[in-house]
């Protein structure tokens, strides 16, 4: 990745505000509404939403 983010940890390798794996873009980073995602990226933050099972509820 050729970015630079205030939050990104490089000795963990996490993101020091969320606590998590860095995903740019992913819900809560600072870059979310701001940047495409990919397809990849996507499907990666759901799969971990998925790990974590179905803690939010979901409303409409
Ligand atoms: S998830 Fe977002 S806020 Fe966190 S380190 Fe990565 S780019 Fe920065």
């Amino acid at each position: 990745m050729s970015f630079s983010c205030k939050n990104y940890d490089y000795n963990d390798d996490k993101c020091l505000m969320l606590k998590q794996e860095c995903i740019p873009g992913r819900p809560g980073c600072v870059l979310e509404g701001r940047i495409a995602l990919s397809e990849t990226l996507i499907e990666r933050i759901k799969e971990i939403e998925h790990k974590k099972g179905s803690g939010s509820p979901k409303k409409k």
